[in-house]
C-alpha cells in the first residue's frame, strides 16, 4: 500500500521552477522569447537590466538572458535590503515572496544573502525607457497609455480607422528588411523628402523623435485594434493627438534613428502583436 508520507516529502517536479539561462540567437526578439517561455516580456526586460538597459532593441546574437520560472521581477539581493520595503517597492506582497518555490525560502527564517537572485512573483516597475517595442505588448493595443518621449501625448480616440489599408510610400516596393521574426516590419523604399501617407484613418499616438533607433516616428491608432507606426522620417506633418484620414500625408521620408539610407520603417499591429503588413497591403 502507499503511504502518503512518502507523497508529501517528495520533492515536486520543479520542472521549470528554476531560473534558466538563454543564449540569443539570430532572429530573436525579447517578445519572442518571452512567448517561448510562456512569460510577459516585460519579465524579460526587468530581470536583465545588466544586458538589456530596459531597452528590448538592446539584444545581440551570443548575449545570455536570465529566464526567471515566472513573471515579475528576478531581483538581486543588496546589502541591507528589507523585504517589506522591497515588496513594497515591487508591489508584491513579502508571503508571495516567501512562498515562491524557486526562492527556497525559509517562510518562518527567510535568509537571503547579498547578490542572491529571488523572484518577486507579479513585481512591477516602471521602465526607465518606454519604447515603442514594450508599448505593443499591451494586449489591448487602444490602450489609452502615453509613449514616452518629446512626440507623447496622453490621447483620446479622435477617428477611426476603415479597417483598409493604403500603401504608406508612393513606392509600393521593399528596399531593405522584408517582415520577419526579427524585423517586425516592412522597410518600404521611399527618398528623402518624399511624402509618408496614413495608411487608415485615426489617431496620432506620437509623432516627433524616440530613442530605440525609429529616428522621427509616426504612431497611428485605428480604434479597431490596429496601430501602424512609420520610422526614420526626416519630419513630421501631424501632431499627437490628432486625427488623420486615410492617405493624409502624415510626414516626409528620411533616414533618422538606426537607418543606413532612406527608407520608411512601416509596422502594423493589432491587438498588442506584430502583423505582417503584406496581409493587410
Ligand atoms: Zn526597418
Amino acid at each position: 500500500m502507499e503511504r502518503k508520507a512518502k507523497l508529501t516529502t517528495d520533492k515536486p517536479d520543479r520542472g521549470n521552477l528554476e531560473p534558466q539561462k538563454y543564449t540569443i540567437q539570430a532572429g530573436d526578439s525579447i517578445y519572442g522569447i518571452a512567448k517561448k517561455f510562456g512569460l510577459k516580456p516585460e519579465t524579460i526586460l526587468w530581470s536583465n537590466y545588466d544586458v538589456l538597459h530596459d531597452d528590448a532593441h538592446n539584444i545581440s546574437v551570443g548575449d545570455e538572458l536570465i529566464i526567471p520560472p515566472g513573471d515579475g521581477i528576478y531581483y538581486q539581493w543588496k546589502e541591507n535590503d528589507d523585504l517589506q520595503k522591497i515588496a513594497d517597492k515591487y508591489r508584491v506582497q513579502v508571503e508571495d515572496i516567501l512562498s515562491y518555490p524557486a526562492n527556497h525560502l525559509d517562510m518562518t527564517n527567510p535568509e537571503i544573502k547579498a547578490g542572491d537572485f529571488i523572484l518577486l512573483p507579479g513585481g512591477y516597475r516602471e521602465t526607465a525607457v518606454i519604447s515603442p517595442i514594450v508599448f505593443e505588448y499591451s494586449k489591448n493595443s487602444g490602450v489609452k497609455k502615453q509613449i514616452s518621449g518629446p512626440g507623447g501625448c496622453a490621447w483620446d480616440y479622435v477617428a477611426y480607422g476603415t479597417g483598409t489599408f493604403v500603401w504608406p510610400s508612393a513606392s509600393h516596393s521593399v528596399s531593405g528588411n522584408d517582415f520577419w521574426s526579427g524585423h517586425m516590419g516592412l522597410d518600404i523604399a521611399s527618398v528623402e523628402g518624399g511624402p509618408i501617407y496614413a495608411t487608415d484613418s485615426g489617431t496620432v499616438v506620437y509623432a516627433g523623435p524616440i530613442g530605440g533607433g525609429y529616428g522621427i516616428m509616426v504612431m497611428i491608432d485605428h480604434g479597431n485594434g490596429y496601430q501602424s507606426l512609420y520610422g526614420h522620417l526626416s519630419a513630421v506633418n501631424v501632431s499627437c493627438g490628432q486625427a488623420v484620414s486615410q492617405g493624409q500625408v502624415i510626414g516626409l521620408g528620411g533616414s533618422t534613428g538606426n537607418s543606413t539610407g532612406p527608407h520608411l520603417h512601416f509596422e502594423v499591429r493589432y491587438g498588442g502583436g506584430y502583423v505582417n503588413p503584406w496581409n493587410v497591403l
